[in-house]
């Protein structure tokens, strides 16, 4: 390893910032996380900049966040905080060793949200300082911790001038420093450079202490670290000046967890363990996850207020009116009933008259004055259901609304509640393809724009003709481009060596920290930032024929254990969904078991796949990286969406794809034998036909971490690995191509 560079030698201790895309910033830059800039040696941690602008948020996508990360925040601390209930010999891990203190009660024994301990913040500066601070010779192996990166930068012109090496000559011609690309870390969240000099459990006074390593031959306290080829678990070091080699083994506790336990630390109690911490490398990915969370953003009004915190009691009426399944309106006498019982006398009496003038009025036939009188009824009861002085009763099924009321379990971005009501928004605000600063919102791709091709032209009518031929082939009932997707991405934490908030270490579960960003000075508080990135980046939307997805659920091989509900909802088939669905968490948790196939599973993985199938046709065309990519499914309304990520200037590359490529984009999508096909063959299929190979994506980028994904639900010939069963199931592409055959 080379030398830092000087841009990173800096000693101001808040550490310099950077500018960097705001993307980039935000998903590869945050808080806590080690990284070398592209092109240096050095490597630095990245961590808050109180420069950075402030995020000016629509009051929706406010409300959306925090409801989002107490959504995250909780169910992490439930988890977490029980993660011992089936071992009688551990105690329950601390309140605060589950999550940051910021997200506990006063007394910090409870999980507690409060929303004024966040700031929200534009990721367009960070600051960052050189980090890990311990030294080494990739040439003699001599190795040497600093205390901090001012330390280590003067110590780094030193050594560049003489050897410390007691075996060598001193000159420094041969040798050359860098940092150790080591450290450890640990579930709280913490993180150590790894050196000789180690905390230690002391046995007798029951407390931690720092021991400083000296040989116990020579008594030198220089060192060389011994590599292990095979594994860093090995890694140990000895005596530079007599070679023996130090004998206690190499493991570094974590300060804050080991202070907490060493009292309890016994028979029944906590363990050493518990403060171990783990050597890895600062860039291996257990090292640090960042929590983040992306959602579309949609303008006031647009229907999603029913997803907002305190609006619950709306959902149900909404969801009914968006599957169709609402029950009889309520007759005048129920609403009259109604006010009154909500004690809403002025509204009561107002109803009152109206009737009273309908009546009136259409005894003297006076049709005008009926007709005025029934709108203004009409839109007095809109009213008044919106504030929630009337309720219809509930229409939704049993098995619906029980749903409904599990809905809290579910990670937001699958809550198929949730999904629907954003779908019926983007409808609106989109899909309608009205016209938005001087280009459609939505262009279908049997009905291109100028913008996609030229109007009135031959090239035109064959453009259309191929969409349409093509997606009647593949099984798409409508497909087209919005120009301006809206998203909003954020990220507010991270976690160390495990992702989700239980792990098993030392044969005891840990609770692994959620770890909010550290503080920054915003005006006069210090506050945890939240990185926010709202973008409007071109998108392309599918939504699915649904008879051939029944068709495809019904098929004898499947086995969908649920698949009455297909016949009990002949023309609803989100009410099919929404009857079948079955709690997906964010850990998605219940994926690593195997379960019986239920539609509303089977779906959610043809919808998936197919997604990522067109992703690496986008890949394969635009010239967009699937870094730059992303997914948004809508399980109910059998549709989803792939849109271009990242803030970068939008050179229109879906639009140019279709323009350009949509022939050959087309026919790669419907040559799925080979386009979905495998290097590794029959190995792949019979592990449920997903691997890196095929049809997996980098995880960082998918929904769901590539859960949910079996490119047999597409082509066929094989099992997802995730439902029982052994038959293997036909491919949805398979059924589109025999329909369409067979119409022809
Ligand atoms: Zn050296
Ligand atoms: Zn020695
Ligand atoms: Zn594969
Ligand atoms: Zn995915």
């Amino acid at each position: 390893m080379a030398k830092p560079p000087e841009t990173t030698r800096e000693t101001d201790a808040k550490g310099p910032s950077m500018s960097r895309s705001q993307a980039q910033i935000a998903m590869s830059y945050a808080p806590g996380q080690h990284f070398t800039f592209e092109g240096a040696a050095g490597a630095c941690q990245a961590m808050p900049s109180p420069n950075a602008t402030p995020a000016r948020l629509a009051k929706t996508t406010k409300a959306q966040i925090e409801m989002r990360i107490d959504e995250t925040a909780r169910a992490w601390f439930d988890k977490a905080i029980t993660c011992r209930e089936n071992d009688n010999s551990a105690p329950r891990p601390f309140p605060d060793f589950c999550v940051d203190v910021s997200l506990l009660d006063t007394t910090r024994s409870q999980y507690g949200f409060r929303p004024q301990a966040f700031a929200y913040l534009r990721p367009d500066r960070m600051g960052y300082l050189p980090r890990p601070t311990t030294l080494i010779c990739s040439e003699c192996g001599f190795i040497e911790a600093t205390e901090n990166p001012k330390q280590m930068g003067q110590r780094l012109s030193e050594l560049s001038r003489a050897c410390p090496h007691p075996k060598r000559s001193g000159d420094s011609a041969d040798c050359s420093w860098g940092q150790l690309d080591v450290i450890f870390a640990h579930w709280s969240g913490s993180w150590k450079s790894a050196s000789p000099n180690m905390t230690i459990y002391d046995q007798t006074s029951r407390r931690p202490i720092k021991r400083y390593a000296v040989c116990g031959k020579c008594g030198s306290r220089q060192f060389v670290l011994n590599k292990d080829q095979v594994a860093l678990s090995n890694w140990s070091f000895s005596c530079a000046n007599c070679g023996t080699k130090n004998p206690d083994p190499w493991v570094e506790k974590c300060d804050e967890t080991l202070s907490r336990i060493a009292a309890t630390i016994g028979p029944g109690g906590n363990i050493v363990g518990e403060a171990s911490m783990e050597k890895i490398n600062y860039a291996a990915s257990s090292a640090y996850f960042v929590k983040s969370d992306t959602f579309i953003t949609f303008p006031e009004g647009s229907g999603i207020e029913a997803l907002e915190p305190g609006q619950a009691y709306l959902l149900a009426g909404v969801v009914e009116r968006l599957v169709g399944l609402e029950g009889p309106p309520l007759s005048d006498s129920d609403v009259s009933d109604q006010l009154v019982s909500r004690e809403r006398s002025a509204e009561a009496k107002e109803f009152g008259e109206i009737l009273e003038a309908i009546k009136s009025a259409g005894d003297s036939n006076n049709a005008i004055v009926v007709e005025l009188m029934k709108k203004m009824k009409a839109e007095r009861l809109a009213n008044w259901q919106q504030a929630g002085w009337l309720q219809r009763n509930a229409a939704l099924p049993a098995n619906i609304l029980f749903k409904l009321q599990q809905r809290h379990e579910w990670a937001g971005k699958y809550d198929p509640f949730r999904l629907l009501v954003e779908h019926a928004a983007l409808a609106r605000t989109k899909l309608r393809g009205d016209f938005l600063g001087g280009r459609a919102s939505y262009v279908d791709f049997t009905n291109p724009d100028e913008w996609l091709v030229q109007p009135e032209s031959p090239q035109r009518t064959t453009m259309i003709a191929t969409a349409q031929e093509a997606l009647r082939y593949l099984g798409i009932a409508r497909a087209g481009l919005i120009s301006k997707f809206d998203l909003c991405k954020f990220s507010f934490g991270y976690s160390r060596v495990g992702n989700t908030p239980r792990i098993l270490k030392h044969g005891r579960m840990m609770p692994v920290r959620l770890n909010l960003f550290p503080k920054v000075q915003v005006g006069h508080e210090s506050r945890h930032p939240v990185y926010v990135l709202e973008q409007s980046n071109e998108a392309f939307y599918f939504r699915m024929d649904e008879a051939l997805v029944r068709a495809w659920l019904a098929q004898p091989e499947m086995g969908c254990t649920d698949g009455a509900l297909l016949d009990e909802y002949p023309d609803n088939f989100a009410a099919a969904m929404l009857a079948s669905a079955e709690v997906m968490s964010g850990y998605l948790e219940e994926h690593d078991r195997k379960s019986n196939p239920t539609i509303f599973k089977m779906t959610y993985a043809l919808l998936h796949s197919y997604a990522h199938y067109i992703m690496q046709g986008i890949q394969q065309f635009s010239g967009l990286d699937l870094g730059s990519i992303g997914e948004y499914l809508f399980p109910c309304d059998l549709a989803f969406v792939v849109y271009r990520n990242g803030m970068t200037l939008d050179l229109g590359d879906l639009a140019a794809l279709w323009r350009n490529h949509h022939e050959a984009f087309l026919a790669y999508l419907r040559n799925f034998p080979t386009s979905l096909g495998c290097n590794l063959g029959n190995l792949c299929m019979t592990k449920g036909g997903a691997c890196p190979d095929c049809i997996m994506i980098p995880e960082v980028i998918c929904l769901t971490a590539n859960k949910y994904l079996s490119r047999s639900t597409l082509s066929g010939r094989g099992r997802p690995d995730f439902i029982a069963g052994e038959e293997r199931v036909k491919g949805y592409l398979q059924f589109a191509l025999e329909n369409a055959r067979a119409q022809q």
